[in-house]
C-alpha cells in the first residue's frame, strides 16, 4: 500500500493511493494513522476517492514534529570516498553515527529548493532510503526492531558542505530550509519484505551521480533502529535517513555542488521518484 499526504484546498489531508486514485483515510494527518495500532488502522480506511494523483499536488508524507534522524557513512564506498577526499585514514566506526536535520528542512515532493549561494556555494545531494517508524519503541532489540516500522520513503539529505566543515557538527550543514525533500509517498512495509534489497540511484539532470544496492549498508535497519532506541523513545512518524552510498557531489573529481535550475532525481526499487528543481538565488 502507498500512503500519501496531499493538499486538499488550505489543508494537507492523508491518503491512500490506488493506482490513480487518492482515497481517504478518516485521520487528521498521515501521523495520526501511521500512529494507530496496526489492527486499528483498516477501520479508517473509506471508499471515498478524493482526488487523482495525477492532479494532486502531494506534501511530505510526514512533518516529525523533532528532528529527522540520520545516520552517517553507513556504505562502505561512500566511506572510502569521504576519507579520499578529505585526505584522512579510513577508519569505519562500530557504532552507527547518528545526526539529525531540523525539521523545518522538510520540503514536499515536488517543491522547488530555494537556496542561496550567499549562505553556502556547496550544495550537495545525498539520496537515501528512508525508515518511517509507526510505534513507540524503546531499547528495541534487532529481533523486535522491525515491527516498529512503518514503511518506506526518499530522502534526500542535502548537505551544504561548506557548513559542514566550517560548524565541525553537522547539524547546521544539514539543516538548511529545503534540504530535506521526502516522499514522494511511504510505501508500507508490508510490501517491501526485504528493505536490503533495494536499487537506490541519484541524476542530476538525468545523468546518474550515485548508484547502490540496499545491501550494501553496513548498519542494516534492526541494529540502527536497536542502537537509536537504547535509551532513547522513537515515536510514530519518526524517519530515520539510512546513509547515502558513494557519488556524492564534494568527494567528485572535481568536486560537483547544485547550480541554479538543476533537476534531482532520487529512485528507489518499490517505491518510486523524489523530483525536485534547485534555485539558487547569487
Ligand atoms: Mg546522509
Amino acid at each position: 500500500m502507498k500512503y500519501v499526504s496531499f493538499y486538499d484546498g488550505g489543508h494537507v489531508r492523508p491518503g491512500l493511493l490506488d493506482d490513480n486514485r487518492i482515497i481517504a483515510i478518516a485521520c487528521e494527518s498521515l501521523i495520526e494513522y501511521v500512529a494507530l495500532p496496526e489492527g486499528e488502522r483498516a477501520a479508517r480506511h473509506t471508499n471515498e476517492t478524493l482526488a487523482l494523483l495525477d492532479d494532486a499536488r502531494l506534501a511530505a508524507p510526514v512533518r516529525p514534529p523533532k528532528n529527522v534522524f540520520c545516520v552517517g557513512r553507513n556504505y562502505l564506498e561512500h566511506a572510502k570516498e569521504g576519507a579520499r577526499a578529505l585526505g584522512r585514514e579510513l577508519k569505519l566506526p562500530e557504532v552507527p553515527t547518528f545526526f539529525s536535520k531540523a525539521p523545518t528542512a522538510i520540503v514536499d515532493p515536488d517543491a522547488t529548493l530555494q537556496f542561496s549561494a550567499r549562505v553556502s556555494q556547496e550544495m550537495d545531494w545525498e539520496g537515501e532510503l528512508a525508515v518511517v517508524i509507526g510505534s513507540r519503541v524503546k531499547d528495541a532489540s534487532e529481533a523486535d526492531a522491525m515491527d516498529a516500522v512503518f514503511g518506506y520513503t526518499c530522502v534526500n539529505d542535502i548537505t551544504a558542505r561548506d557548513l559542514q566543515r566550517a560548524h565541525m557538527q553537522f547539524l547546521k550543514g544539514k539543516s538548511l530550509d529545503g534540504s530535506c525533500p521526502m516522499g514522494p509517498w511511504i510505501v508500507g512495509k508490508e510490501d517491501i519484505p526485504d528493505p536490503h534489497r533495494l536499487q537506490l540511484s541519484v541524476r542530476v539532470n538525468g545523468r546518474r551521480k550515485q548508484q547502490a544496492n540496499t545491501d550494501q549498508m553496513i548498519f542494516k535497519i534492526p541494529r540502527l533502529i536497536a542502537e537509536l532506541s537504547k535509551g532513547m523513545t522513537l515515536e510514530p512518524g519518526d524517519v530515520i535517513a539510512t546513509g547515502t552510498p558513494d557519488g556524492v557531489g564534494f568527494a567528485r573529481t572535481p568536486p560537483e555542488f547544485f547550480q541554479d535550475g538543476d533537476i534531482v532525481e532520487i529512485e528507489i526499487q518499490k517505491i518510486g521518484t523524489l523530483r525536485n528543481t534547485v534555485r539558487i538565488s547569487p
